[in-house]
């Protein structure tokens, strides 16, 4: 049989269609999110719903953003879910997630077995919408996880671990095998949960200066700091502010990007 092919939808690969096929991981996934009716659940590419399935069984209603139109089609039609789903034919990137809280009246529930090829975007989206969101499920690659959790002094340490943790606490669930997945995918994957902190640990005044500061450290991320954000501190600078300068980028903590990205706000002229 061709592995393409699940329950009749020729899967996708262009929109990172790998179909959850392993129960175990499925009542696994379920259970980490412990849905609750009355709660605004939110899945972001239901696919042929197996997980949308398990958690619109405990839930009232739900909503569901999915961009293949042929899988919305399906989804629309199905027997035990189509009363119970709003559903959204269209790119996630696009979803204002603000809007989808305003109209739940309360902080969403997001959760998804993510398209890989757009699942670190994606996340940069919705940590724009971490103060209308009280949790976040996501299947990814391990090693996505695996950098979403890394600490500083670590080789999987990096932006994504930076601005990740500046927004949420973030939690490795559960190891999954590609033959989970039908059509199996190249790579391990992992689930992890993001839960956005309630008081910001490391609160900074423009997230975009945190944002500018990692890319320029980490993308030249062999360099100690003196050189890589030499431009923007002088040794002095960094030392006064407790900053050794001879570290690599990879050697900075949450805290201190935070520090510095302040500093940089506090000091930098404003723009014309
Ligand atoms: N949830 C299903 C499962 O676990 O079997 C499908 C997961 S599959 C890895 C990813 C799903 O996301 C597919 O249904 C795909 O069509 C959908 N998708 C891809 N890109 C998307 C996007 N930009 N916005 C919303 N859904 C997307």
């Amino acid at each position: 049989m061709n592995n393409r092919v699940h329950q009749g939808h020729f899967a996708r690969k262009r929109f990172g269609q790998n179909f959850l096929t392993d129960q175990f991981v499925i009542d696994s996934i379920v259970s980490a999110i412990h849905p609750q009716p009355g709660e605004a659940i939110i899945e972001i590419g239901p696919g042929l719903g197996a997980l949308t399935e398990p958690v619109g069984a405990r839930m009232d209603r739900m909503t569901v953003i999915e961009l293949d139109r042929d899988l919305a089609a399906w989804l629309a039609n199905h027997s035990s879910l189509k009363d119970k789903l709003t559903i959204y034919q269209q790119d996630a990137m696009t979803v204002n997630f603000a809007e989808m809280a305003k109209q739940a009246g309360q902080p969403l529930r997001v959760f998804g077995n993510l398209p890989y090829n757009i699942s670190t975007p994606l996340m940069f989206h919705l940590f724009i919408y971490t103060q209308e969101i009280r949790d976040m499920h996501f299947m990814l690659q391990k090693e996505v996880v695996n950098r979403l959790v890394a600490g500083p002094d670590s080789k999987a340490y990096g932006r994504l671990s930076v601005m990740a943790q500046y927004y949420c606490n973030v939690i490795p669930v559960l190891e999954v095998p590609p033959t989970s997945f039908t059509p199996a995918p190249k790579v391990d994957s992992a689930v992890v949960r993001l839960v956005p902190h309630s008081v910001m640990p490391n609160p900074v005044s423009d997230v975009h200066m945190l944002s500018r500061i990692t890319t320029q450290a980490f993308n030249q991320r062999r360099k100690t700091i003196r050189n890589s954000l030499g431009d923007l501190f002088t040794p002095v600078q960094l030392m006064e502010l407790g900053i050794n300068a001879s570290l690599r980028a990879e050697n900075i903590s949450v805290a201190q990007y935070c520090k510095l990205a302040n500093w940089l706000s506090d000091n930098s002229a404003p723009q014309q």
